[in-house]
């Protein structure tokens, strides 16, 4: 079995002091080994980081923009092998690997921008003979840490902006899916970065606690479960370093009476199931307002029998696998626990069946979801819908506004009052008007509320300028030495 190596410096480092296996999901087999790092190796890639800086900093904007400019070209032409390298690993249908490559592909169009993103402002004569400007200067080494569940995309949102600013990055993907960032680092080499600007080690808790704990790391972007960010969170800034770091999410799409049903069951069903439900931003509450959960199962059913699931290499395939055989053990017991919650369970993705070891499991869709249960409460990241009826509006606001989590939501409806009225109350950071997964274009920021995001920073776009810079304020005057006086008193603006 090949092994996957850290990139250090620009070198392939094989530690091998510890490895792992990682799965093709699809089959059940393992088909790479992964080099574990220890503290050591990541202080090297830190240390590698740190030492890129200087120069990398140094570099003119238009240089760095060039980078950005390189590899959109090097992605766009090399999406088909990345998408294959992403599919194998995680498990996705490879359209929407090449979806997931499209997305991550607009954090680099924005970052090719950064001439423009990293002006500062300018106040002229603020007070007789004095000017100020600000200007935006990287904050240094960065630290990036990413979940499984989109193995380009999500290293995109952080590295691009960083790099951009002037950072040096260590990345520590996934280790379920750690290929993709390997490819990542060696286009963006091809794309002319210099050695050492990103580096990537793989492995657990040993390299994020170190990353989390050293000096050298000034600013830490996560992307995981909700555990694991507010622990990520409280580490980092107990060390006194920026940190943003998102969590879960229990997205919730409320459907009005007035909601075209065929619309809305398409984007349900596109939301709840696809990447088998393992997408931070995927429906998996339908909030139905009055008859509508009547009107619309039917329609939800009648999808549901005829979705291909499969092989993500298939183009016939629309969803593929879970990412391990434990997420699937795990998915399936939120369903099996579903009945004695008191729900309904309308299509039992347990029954499905499937040739081989890959870890697929059907989709299901639960009705009469009770608010109190693990169904609706837990983040399940798999491929279940539920369904809970509520009487009115208010009901289903007041209902998404208790959740813990707050990353997106949606509402389905015909009345414009009604969305604009949602917009203004609902209590969440991302929400779709007839969208169901609102995930905002490169030039905004994404981010949720409530115990979806801990730090004050939204990731990507304009709000990624701000987390990965420090500003400096200059005040200058170019005295008169014939007018030059000694004065005590504190400055003003005269
Ligand atoms: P995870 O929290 O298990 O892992 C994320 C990263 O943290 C990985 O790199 C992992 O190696 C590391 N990690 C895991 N356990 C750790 C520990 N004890 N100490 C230190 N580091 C540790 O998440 P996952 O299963 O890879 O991804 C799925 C989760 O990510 C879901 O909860 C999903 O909602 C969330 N997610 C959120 C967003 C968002 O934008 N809010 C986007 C994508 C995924």
């Amino acid at each position: 079995m090949a092994r996957i190596p850290h990139v250090i410096g620009g070198e392939k480092v094989d530690t091998a002091e510890r490895t792992q296996p990682v799965y093709n999901p699809a089959t059940g087999e393992a088909q790479h080994e992964l080099s574990i790092a220890s503290v050591e190796t990541v202080e090297q890639a830190i240390a590698a980081a740190q030492e890129a800086l200087p120069k990398w900093r140094r570099t003119s904007l238009t240089k760095r923009a060039d980078v950005f400019f390189n590899l959109r070209q090097l992605l766009k032409q090399r999406t088909p092998e990345l998408a294959a390298i992403v599919t194998s690993e995680h498990g996705k249908v490879l359209s929407d690997a090449a979806g997931e490559i499209a997305r991550g592909l607009e954090n680099v169009e924005f970052a090719s921008g950064l001439l423009h993103l990293l002006k500062g402002e300018r106040d002229e004569q603020v007070s007789t003979g004095v000017d100020v400007h600000s200007i935006k200067q990287p904050v240094g080494v960065v630290a990036a840490i990413t979940p499984f569940n989109f193995p380009v995309m999500v290293p995109l949102w952080m590295i691009a902006s960083a790099i951009a600013c002037g950072n040096t990055v260590v990345l520590k993907p996934s280790e379920r899916d750690p290929s993709a960032s390997v490819f990542i680092a060696d286009l963006f080499r091809e794309a002319g970065l210099p050695d050492g600007v990103l580096n990537v080690v793989h492995g657990d808790k040993v390299a994020v606690d170190t990353l989390l704990d050293s000096s050298d790391v000034k600013a830490v972007s996560f992307v995981g479960s909700t555990p694991i960010a507010k622990y990520i969170y409280e580490r980092a800034a107990a060390n006194g370093k920026r940190v943003q770091a998102l969590g879960g999410a229990k997205n919730h799409m409320l459907v009005m009476p007035d909601a075209d049903i065929n619309v809305t069951a398409d984007a349900a069903i596109s939301a709840a199931y696809g990447s088998a439900g393992e997408r931070c931003m995927a429906v998996s509450v339908v909030v139905a307002v009055g008859d509508v959960a009547d009107r619309l199962i039917p329609e939800l059913t009648s999808r549901i029998a005829n979705l291909t699931i499969g092989n993500g290499t298939d183009p016939a395939s629309e969803m593929g696998p879970l990412i391990t055989r434990e997420a699937k053990e795990r998915v399936e017991g939120y369903v099996a626990g579903a009945e004695a919650e008191g729900a309904t369970v309308v299509v039992d993705g347990r029954q499905a069946q499937f040739e081989g070891d890959g870890f697929f499991t059907g989709v299901s869709l639960i009705d009469h979801v009770k608010t109190d249960s693990k169904v609706y409460l837990e983040e399940i990241f798999g491929p279940v819908l539920a369904i809970v009826r509520v009487d009115s509006y208010a009901e289903g606001l007041e209902l998404i506004n208790s959740h813990q989590f707050g990353n997106g939501t949606a509402i389905f409806t015909r009345d414009g009052g009604a969305a604009r009225q949602f917009e203004f109350e609902v209590e969440a950071g991302m929400v779709g008007i007839n969208v169901p997964i609102p995930v905002p274009v490169g030039a905004f920021s994404f981010g949720g509320w409530k115990d979806s995001l801990f730090g004050d920073s939204h990731i990507y776009g304009p709000e990624s300028i701000n987390f990965y810079t420090r500003s400096k304020v200059v005040t200058t005057r170019w005295p008169n030495p014939d007018q030059s006086k000694i004065d005590l008193g504190f400055p003003s603006n005269h």
